[in-house]
């Protein structure tokens, strides 16, 4: 069998199921897969077959069960053999898992594990995040040093237990425990203790620092404006919004709307942040503090998935908790004890800590479910290392990624290895942990480097550290083909497709910087049929900080330097000079690089609406726009701004309409619909003309815009109406996440048809 089928309990669920079918033989660990041998009554051995993958533990992934008929041997029973190393080759490294129901049985009863926050079992527990080495071994994780007593010993080695080869299994007599810290001095260790003074603290107002599987958190009173307001000055983030711990799914459905497929993803074992609408709550209800995410319809939801957290709220008062990484503004999450200490004590009113090292940090990873189909947009914890399944050999392949929301990709034969959220590389402390995981997947992964993919940036601090592993051959892949070859890879395509790309920046092809994008392409190379018109953008990367400057930007161009006559109520938040100044920058050409960006559009027509003028995080501006979106919005032709396509898109018409709108008084929710619906017809009807021209039926949707719902919900159901063939991402961000990954499929392509 391959697939994930090691570390999740698949021996001893085998070792059970021959049980059942009265089947005697063996199973066997190998570095590439699972092995086995039976000998039984062949409707028994048909059966075993079929339930290895029909019953299999909810975290196993099964890919392949290979079945042949061989000579009968005697057996005397079924046995469990030994882990083999029979080659170099590694096979699956399993991402961490949420605390299973059994596990939280054992913390509740009496015995070794009364109490116990570090319960796990084959089915549940820390994985990817203390994995130093392979094989996956007790001795190759950062529980190496604690000895197990002779009651976990025993669990460990019983075939029939459920920590049978439990490799972080431990207990309250030879486990990993809590300290809690205040004022810099340690407390106490006692876990009652730290129970008690830590949901007093956060139920009365404080703020504390919680060491958890990935990194640390920052948690407060969800329902506490005041201390969310503290909270937010501590960790100096504005605005961004935080993400809600709640104590079951009940008390998240009290506060968001949740579908079927929503739930699921709540209630995953990979316990993921759910990005979930939020309901209008009746006054008499206990209300979220406003501050959590400020002006957005969408709230970050999370369930308890480590044992303390379902500790915790056994002794809250409340049901919800902001639970945050614990990193200050675009620093990597903090995952060492003493770095802990010293950047929490004086700014929070406790530090809880653990002597269970985290060596691979991860942070809470972030979906949302758009069409049906959940959408993962940060990728780490619960979701990492698991690989991608190439069309091509990607081994020895280095895709660097982009440069915010960096993620690297390393290649071992067909597997495409995709690191955690990495984050923003402008940030020194986050390039160190670029640089220390990228050696660690090297190692881990068994990858000996032989190509290296990039940006075509020069700039971009991932092209540089490429340059290190000069003088290997580099393969330099435009971001929007990156975006789309990410997108094929997902879905395993590797021939020509209709690809729209829609972000807010990369560097094109002719120098300006690129964001709407139409293309033909394939994995070895695009045509851009068409893009969104260029306009300035003043200042370069500020104007993405400050939308207005966009909305200027479009202004001056549709109604010349008559727009400041315009009553819009907009024009009276920015002072004139301010005005006058992008003005001249445009005229005379000065730091106004070109771009065709869907994102800075999105940004120009929020600021119009006067819902944002500086941006407090990226991508603040478009979100506040589709959030004045609602769930009953739907997609009609008849409501739609004008555009213009000629030898590209133009938003003229588009701009004239919304300025119309407003100048008339026309709500802001419809005029964020009208323009909404303009983009997704846009598509529509490019895409229509593309596939007439070119006689492609398959679509290729990727970039940042489309984690929009609205647009690409609505995208997706208008092509598949035409009986195109429609992909999006799902398991892989659409956003620059995924850009690593559309390199090395790049990469690999043009290796195998020999253009490196
Ligand atoms: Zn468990
Ligand atoms: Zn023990
Ligand atoms: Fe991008």
């Amino acid at each position: 069998m391959k697939g994930l089928v090691q570390g999740v309990g698949f021996r001893p669920f085998v070792y059970r199921l021959a049980h059942i079918y009265g089947l005697t033989g063996w199973v066997e660990n190998t570095n590439e897969n699972v092995v086995m041998r039976v000998t039984g009554k062949s409707e028994a051995i048909t059966l075993f077959v079929a339930s290895l993958t029909h019953e299999a533990p909810r975290t196993a992934v099964v890919e392949e069960v290979l079945v042949d008929n061989i000579e009968a041997e005697e057996y005397a029973a079924f046995t469990i053999g030994k882990s083999q190393n029979i080659s170099a080759q590694i096979t699956r490294i399993s991402p961490d898992i949420g605390v299973c129901e059994e596990c939280l049985t054992d913390i509740s009863l009496s015995g070794n594990r009364l109490d116990y926050s570090f319960v796990n079992c084959t089915h549940c527990g820390p994985r990817f995040s203390i994995i130093r080495d392979l094989p996956y071994d007790r001795a190759n994780t950062t529980m190496a040093h604690f000895e197990m007593c002779p009651d976990c010993r025993k669990e460990y080695e019983t075939i029939s237990d459920r920590r049978f080869h439990a490799q972080p299994t431990a207990c309250i007599h030879c486990g990993p425990r809590y300290e809690l810290w205040i004022k810099n001095k340690l407390f106490t260790v006692d876990i009652r203790l730290i129970l008690n003074t830590i949901s007093r603290l956060i139920d009365s107002g404080g703020i504390v620092a919680m060491k958890g599987l990935g990194g640390m958190h920052l948690a407060c009173n969800a329902f506490d404006d005041k201390a969310v307001k503290r909270l937010r000055l501590l960790k100096n983030r504005e605005a961004k919004p935080f993400a809600v711990l709640f104590r079951d799914l009940e008390s998240a459905q009290k506060y968001t709307e949740t579908d079927a497929i929503e739930t699921q993803s709540l209630c995953s074992w990979r316990r993921p942040i759910v990005l979930l609408q939020l309901k209008n709550i009746n006054v008499t209800q206990e209300q979220l503090s406003p501050n959590i995410a400020a002006g957005l319809q969408q709230l970050g939801v999370m369930l308890p998935y480590m044992p303390f957290h379902y500790q915790l709220f056994e002794q809250l008062k409340i049901n919800a908790i902001v639970l945050t990484s614990g990193n200050f503004s675009s620093e990597p999450i903090v995952i060492d004890n003493q770095v802990a200490l010293h950047q929490f004590s004086d700014k929070t009113d406790a530090v809880l800590l653990h002597n269970r090292d985290i060596f691979n940090r991860t942070d809470d990873s972030v979906v949302k479910v758009i069409g049906g189909k959940e959408r993962v947009f940060r990728r780490s914890r619960g979701y990492v290392p698991t690989p991608v399944a190439m069309p091509l050999s990607c081994d020895g392949i280095i895709a660097f990624g982009a440069e915010l929301t960096n993620t690297f990709c390393v290649g071992n034969k067909t597997n495409a290895f995709l690191s955690q959220h990495i984050g923003d590389l402008k940030s020194m402390e986050t390039t160190a942990f670029y640089e220390e995981t990228l050696a660690r997947f090297l190692h881990l992964f068994r990858v000996k480097p032989q190509l290296l993919a990039v940006d075509l940036h020069p700039d971009y601090i991932s092209t540089r550290t490429a340059e290190r592993f000069r003088p290997l051959p580099v393969v330099a892949v435009q971001h929007h083909h990156a975006h789309i070859a990410a997108c094929m890879a997902e879905h395993h395509l590797d021939e020509k497709v209709i690809g729209i790309a829609l972000d807010g920046t990369g560097y094109g092809a002719d120098g300006h910087i690129w964001g709407g994008e139409f293309l033909v392409c394939d994995l070895n190379d695009f045509i851009r049929i068409t893009h969104f018109e260029y306009v300035p953008l003043p200042g370069g990367d500020l104007a993405s900080e400050e939308p207005w400057r966009m909305a200027v930007v479009y202004l001056y161009k549709v109604f010349g330097r008559d727009f400041q006559k315009l009553k819009l109520p907009f024009l009276q938040q920015i002072e004139p000079e301010k005005i006058e100044v992008i003005l001249q920058m445009i005229d005379r050409k000065v730091n106004c690089p070109l771009t065709s960006s869907a994102g800075r559009l999105f940004d120009a027509v929020a600021a119009l609406l006067g819902l944002c003028q500086a941006a407090a995080f990226p991508a603040q501006a478009p979100m506040l726009l589709e959030s004045l979106l609602t769930r009953q919005s739907e997609y009609s032709p008849e409501y739609q701004y004008k555009y213009a396509t000629n030898e590209n898109i133009s938003f003229d018409d588009t701009i004239r309409g919304i300025v119309n709108d407003v100048l008339a008084g026309v709500n802001a929710s419809i005029i964020a619909m009208k323009f909404h619906n303009t983009i997704i017809s846009i598509i529509f009807e490019t895409v229509k003309s593309m596939c007439r021209q070119t006689g492609i039926q398959k679509v290729v949707l990727s970039g940042g815009v489309f984690q929009n719902g609205y647009l690409l919900e609505n995208v997706e159901i208008l092509l598949k109406n035409e009986n195109l063939m429609v992909y999006s991402h799902e398991t892989i961000p659409t956003n620059d996440g995924g850009i690593a990954l559309g390199q090395m499929a790049v990469a690999s392509k043009r290796r195998d048809i020999q253009c490196v």
